[in-house]
């Protein structure tokens, strides 16, 4: 720690577990990949330069609680800066950011804002409870996107199953038109969506299917926070494949209508 994730996403005050005795000499200095409003693209970044608290770091064992600041500079331009301020608690052995600077963003992209419609809302309340740390707070907010969302997103999904496995996903949707929430809706097909929404045998479906069944009462913020996390990545994650297969297959198409005329000449 810290790590790539950890810099790139993870809001402030997120903890996240680090092992101890800590020397701040072995800082580790991933590189992270980050938006560069200067290069206009998502740009490789690495750290520069990082400080514990006032002074430049020549090797300091951390018995205690420590502050650092590291410095990352954009790879594409060599000019644009990114700075974390984090947290070392050496006692419960976690780390999490107290700054940073640009701010965690809660900026949501265009496509996203477009699918999303009327209730962008609900994705942006999500985003800000997560951005301080509400993990409960997030949660209910996705709740409440997948709700209003699961029925376009189940049936966008048919839409890129392969032709020989429509026939069963479509007589799967009528069971799923009846079913009253997401979580039954989901159950339905949680098993039949195609390869390519599965990363890495992982099914997002699946994640969200299980983290709406999960009971919250005895949960603390931090275990909330990862609900939050693996409910937007796996939401992001499924819009994103669905958006750039209906892109891609309307591309392929539309080149083969233009083939076809040319022949047809
Ligand atoms: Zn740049």
């Amino acid at each position: 720690m810290p790590d790539k994730e950890f810099l790139e996403a993870y809001p402030l005050y997120r903890k996240c577990d680090f092992n101890v005795p800590f020397i701040s000499d072995d800082l580790p200095s991933p590189s992270i990949n980050m938006f560069c409003p200067n290069c206009t693209s998502i740009q490789t970044y690495n750290m520069i330069n990082h400080y514990v608290g006032y002074n430049y770091v020549g090797g300091y064992t951390i018995i205690n609680e420590e502050i650092y600041e590291l410095q990352y500079q954009c790879m594409g331009c060599k000019k644009f800066e990114r700075f974390f301020y984090i947290k070392f608690d050496v006692q419960d052995k976690n780390v999490f950011k107290i700054g940073q600077d640009p701010p965690w963003s809660i900026s949501i992209n265009t496509k996203l804002n477009k699918l999303l419609g009327k209730n962008a809302y609900l994705y942006k309340y999500a985003l800000t409870c997560e951005s301080q740390s509400y993990g409960l707070g997030a949660i209910a907010y996705y709740r409440r996107l997948i709700e209003e969302i699961i029925d376009k997103l189940l049936n966008d999904i048919l839409e890129i199953i392969p032709d020989s496995k429509k026939p069963d996903y479509e007589k799967l949707l009528l069971n799923v038109k009846k079913s009253k929430n997401a979580q039954s809706k989901i159950d339905i097909v949680k098993n039949e969506i195609p390869e390519i929404l599965r990363s890495g045998g992982l099914n997002p479906l699946k994640i969200i299917y299980d983290n709406l069944s999960v009971g919250l009462h005895e949960k603390t913020e931090q275990d909330c926070l990862q609900i939050s996390d693996e409910l937007r990545t796996s939401i992001i994650f499924m819009v994103e494949i669905i958006l750039s297969t209906q892109k891609s297959k309307k591309e392929f198409s539309e080149k083969l209508q233009k083939r076809l005329k040319k022949h047809s000449k």
